[in-house]
This record gives structure tokens, C-alpha cells and sequence, in this order.
């Protein structure tokens, strides 16, 4: 349906709006301190913009006006249908301005146009729509007390909440927690990665026009320690929902108790398991969408299904159908339709997917790829499968964020449980096999807030979406996300 080529993505960069700044209370201003700092893009190699250093000041301007918006009730009181048609018109401009919205997202962290247009902005959109939809639809109770007595349980929203994202889903990250958030009628303060502000802020923008009051949704780009720590230590925040790395979200964990104890809740990291036995319905697709699972976004993404599990009888046979996969997806441009692995988002970070890759070599076998390759930045590495590894090595334990697959055998059900619970984390899991009774064994034995049978990363908002043990507690997406920005009030009245 989109006809764009590279070069006309290329020439649209020059005429995006790229307004940068600290939004509060419904206005783009420069940072209290004056800093700046460059927002380096993947895709282009160089910088896009200078993009505002919000710190603590900016943090308790942002608080302030949250919390005069939520005082004030424009938006927390009122009636449900109402920021029902707020949020859809929201919605609705961002359908309008979906181009411009993927190549900010490409733009900023190197993920191919194709993927921003075809996931990342209908994904971003679809959560809106959903909790928009939702709001009005949704009753409180009434306990069963019995004559002389009416207690009524609402759900109140709690007030202002924090959300801090990370850089790798921006825009679809910043919606799983802004749409059920501000749904439920709580006043926001938005820290985006400071790789990613852009999306965020055109997000701001557009909720401006969509008709949000002013100082209900504030964005404040900046760096972790300093903007992200002073909203997790903000005493006037009543919740900080965070997505991000599980030691970034022991930290806030940390600043809640050394604060206000806010409530604290964390969709952290993965490890996430692929198990495949040997009588999985089509080995082809099978290979598809292991490889799409490891892959796509470049492997970063918190629920990877980076540990490929397979019974030793399928091993090699499965091991080559991936290996054609992964020849057929080798990083391109990210502005080129074709492409289906873009660029990671920095050097940095592909220095530490390198690192990872250079330390396996000569304890492993390296089936394909672990090349960096320079395209249009030097952020961009081939696919990458390790066989033989070591099960205690950091690569098979620790969570890479990159397209690298280590493949692990087994040969019994109860050893494949085994070795996929061996983690730390707890996301996601998938597993493929024709065997219902099986399928429904195995996923009852693994430790993961999704369990995808017979594909990989099953999602949708109608599905709550976060993880057991060091992946986080709380969940994204369903009616249960109202769970962490609402509260629970009795009103008991004897007449
Ligand atoms: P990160 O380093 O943990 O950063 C996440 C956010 O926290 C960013 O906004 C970051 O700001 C901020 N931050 C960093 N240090 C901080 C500090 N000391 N105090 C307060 N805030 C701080 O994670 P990332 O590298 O952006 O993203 C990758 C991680 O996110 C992976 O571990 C991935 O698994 C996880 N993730 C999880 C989910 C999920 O739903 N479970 C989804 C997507 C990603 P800066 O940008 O300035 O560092
Ligand atoms: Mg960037």
C-alpha cells in the first residue's frame, strides 16, 4: 500500500517537524539549565537534532503541572465518554501523521521503515483505540454487604504517575503506558530514552491538538540519572510504571522506598526460550518464526526468543532452515522498504553486542554472521546463531538485545523445562508441538507471563504482557493495566 521508496523517505526527513523541547503544561520549552545534547540517529549516521537535558527542575516543573491538572479535574473527573472522545481523536491524528511518525521512528533508532509502518505506529494507534474503547465500558461494584448497608468499590485514579520508557519500542512503549494511564483519568510526567525522544514529543504534540488539558501528558527528555532518577524520587508522584533493563528497575525499586513509596512497576528484561520438539507441526514455519523471534527489530526486543530449544533429533535439520533464513535477512538501510533488519541504535550499544559476539567465538560454534557491518552508520551486525555453547555461559544467561541466537539441545520434555526455567528472568516462552496435552504440560511448567504455542510472541492489547521473577511485576496492555493506575475506594454507607 506504501509506495514510498528510499528516496522519497529521504526527502520527507528534510520537512519533518522536529520541534524539540521540555513540554509542560502543554507548551515546548528549552530546559531550565539550558542543556542540550545531540540525538544521534542509526539510520543516518549523524545527529538529528539537539534535543533538551531535562533535569530535576524540569522533573518538578513537570510534577507541578501534573498535579495542578489533576486538581483542577478537567481530565481526571470527567465523564469517562469524554476522554473516551479525547483519546480517539488522538488516535485519529496520529492515522493522520503515520508516515511522519515511522520515519521519526526510524529516524531516531534505526528500525526498518517497513516494520515502523507496518507494527511499531498501527501498534501505538490500535492501544489507544483499545483503551479509549474501553474507559466507558467498565463498572465498579458493589460488595455484597447485605440490608442497612451499601458499599460501593470505584476505581479512582491515583493521581500523577511517572513513566519512564526505553528506546528500542519508543512510541509503542510510551502508548502501553499513556493510553490506560490517562484513561483512567491520571495526570502523566513522560521520560523517553534520551536515544529516543523524537516520537514521544510529536506524541505530546498531537495530544495538545487532540484536545488533552493542558499539563495532563508532560514530556521531559533527558538522561537517566539525572531526569529519570528525580521522577523516581519525586515525592509528589504516586506511581512510576517503567519498561526498561531489570537493573534499572531495581533502581527505582530503590528510590520508591528511599522516597515516598510510590508504587513501583517493572516490565524489565528477558531470556526468553524457544522450545521445539520434534513433533512441532511444520519445521518450515517452525524456522520462520524462530528467526523472526531473535530477529526482527534486530533482537532488540525485551521478549527475544533468544534460547532456541530443540530436541537433538531436529537439531541440524532446524539449524540449516534457520541458517537460509538468516542469509535471506542481512541489515540494510533502514529507510529502504526491502529491509528487514535495520540498525541498532547506537555504537555503543553495538560495541556491546560485539563484545558478547567476540567472547563466544572460542568457546562455542559460530553457525552464521557475527559480522559488524557499516552501512549507513557502523551500527548495523549480520544475523547470528552460536551452536555448542556452554550452558553457563554469559551469553546464554545474560540478556544481549541484539540478532544473535544460541541454540541448545535436549532430548526429553522434562529436561527442555528444565534448562528454560534456568534463568533469572521470566517473559516470555513459546513452544512447538503438535501434542495438545503437551503443549498444555509444558506451558504450565514455565515460568513466563506469555507462554506462545506454536508461534512466537503471541500479543495483542487484549492480553496482559509482562513477566515472573527479575522480568518485572505488573502488566501492560489489557483491562488489568487499569490495575497500576487506579486504586480501590470503598464508600460504605448505613441507611
Ligand atoms: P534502560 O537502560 O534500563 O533504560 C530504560 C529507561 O530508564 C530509559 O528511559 C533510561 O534513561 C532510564 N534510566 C537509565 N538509568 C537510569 C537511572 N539510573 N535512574 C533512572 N532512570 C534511568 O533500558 P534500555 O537500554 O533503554 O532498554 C533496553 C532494556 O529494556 C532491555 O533490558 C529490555 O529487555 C527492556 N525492555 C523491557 C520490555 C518489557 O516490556 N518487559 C520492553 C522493552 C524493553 P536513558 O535513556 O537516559 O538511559
Ligand atoms: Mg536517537
Amino acid at each position: 500500500m506504501n509506495a514510498m521508496e528510499r528516496q522519497d523517505w529521504e526527502a520527507r526527513v528534510g520537512k519533518l517537524d522536529l520541534t524539540a523541547g521540555v513540554f509542560v503544561n502543554g507548551e515546548f520549552e528549552p530546559a531550565t539549565s539550558g542543556a542540550t545534547y545531540p540525538d544521534f540517529s542509526p539510520t543516518t549516521g549523524g545527529t538529528i537534532t539537539e534535543i533538551p537535558a531535562g533535569d530535576q527542575d524540569d522533573v518538578d516543573r513537570a510534577v507541578d503541572a501534573a498535579r495542578v491538572s489533576f486538581e483542577r479535574g478537567d481530565w481526571s473527573k470527567a465523564a469517562p465518554a469524554d476522554r473516551k472522545e479525547v483519546l480517539l481523536r488522538l488516535a485519529d491524528l496520529m492515522a493522520e501523521t503515520s508516515d511522519d511518525l515511522a520515519l521519526l521512528e526510524t529516524l531516531d533508532v534505526g528500525k526498518p521503515i517497513s516494520d515502523a509502518i507496518g507494527v511499531d505506529v498501527p501498534g501505538a494507534i490500535g492501544v489507544f483505540r483499545w483503551y479509549a474503547e474501553a474507559i466507558d465500558k467498565i463498572y465498579d461494584e458493589i460488595a455484597p454487604t447485605g440490608p442497612g448497608d451499601l458499599a460501593l468499590v470505584t476505581r479512582e485514579p491515583l493521581g500523577v504517575i511517572g513513566a519512564v520508557v526505553p528506546w528500542n519500542f519508543p512510541l509503542d512503549m510510551a502508548a502501553w503506558k499513556l493510553a490506560p494511564a490517562l484513561a483512567a483519568g491520571n495526570s502523566v510526567v513522560l521520560k523517553p530514552a534520551e536515544q529516543s525522544p523524537l516520537s514521544a514529543l510529536r506524541l505530546a504534540d498531537l495530544a495538545r491538538r487532540a484536545g488533552l488539558p493542558d499539563g495532563v501528558l508532560n514530556v521531559v527528555p533527558g538522561f537517566g540519572p539525572t531526569a529519570g532518577q528525580a521522577l523516581g524520587r519525586h515525592p509528589d508522584v504516586d506511581a512510576v510504571s517503567f519498561t526498561g533493563s531489570t537493573e534499572v528497575g531495581k533502581l527505582f525499586l530503590c528510590y520508591a522506598g528511599e522516597s515516598n513509596m510510590k508504587q513501583v512497576w517493572l516490565e524489565c528484561g528477558g531470556k526468553s526460550p524457544n522450545i521445539v520438539f520434534d513433533d512441532t507441526p511444520d519445521l518450515e514455519r517452525t524456522a520462520d518464526m524462530a528467526a523472526f523471534g531473535i530477529f526482527f527489530n534486530q533482537g532488540e526486543v525485551c521478549s527475544a526468543n533468544s534460547r532456541l530449544l530443540v530436541h537433538r533429533a531436529i537439531k541440524d535439520e532446524l539449524i540449516e532452515l534457520l541458517k537460509e533464513r538468516a542469509s535471506a535477512s542481512a541489515p540494510g538501510h533502514p529507510l529502504d522498504p526491502s529491509t528487514t533488519l535495520g540498525a541498532l541504535v547506537d555504537p555503543h550499544h553495538t560495541d556491546r553486542v560485539m563484545a558478547y559476539i567476540e567472547e563466544t567465538r572460542s568457546s562455542a560454534r559460530l553457525v552464521t554472521g557475527g559480522e559488524r557491518l557499516t552501512i549507513s552508520s557502523e551500527c548495523f551486525v549480520t544475523p547470528t546463531i552460536f551452536d555448542e555453547v556452554p550452558p553457563d555461559h554469559r551469553i546464554v544467561r545474560e540478556e544481549v538485545f541484539g540478532p544473535v541466537l544460541v541454540v541448545i539441545p535436549f532430548d526429553s520434555e522434562e529436561e527442555a523445562v528444565t534448562i528454560a526455567n534456568d534463568t533469572d528472568y521470566g517473559l516470555a516462552a513459546s513452544v512447538w508441538t503438535r501434542d495438545l496435552s503437551r503443549a498444555l504440560r509444558v506451558s504450565g511448567a514455565l515460568q513466563a507471563g506469555t507462554v506462545s504455542v506454536n508461534t512466537v510472541d503471541a500479543l495483542s492489547p487484549a492480553t496482559p504482557f509482562g513477566g515472573f521473577r527479575q522480568s518485572g511485576f505488573g502488566r501492560d496492555l489489557s483491562l488489568h493495566a487499569f490495575d497500576k493506575y487506579t486504586g480501590l475506594k470503598t464508600t460504605w454507607i448505613k441507611y
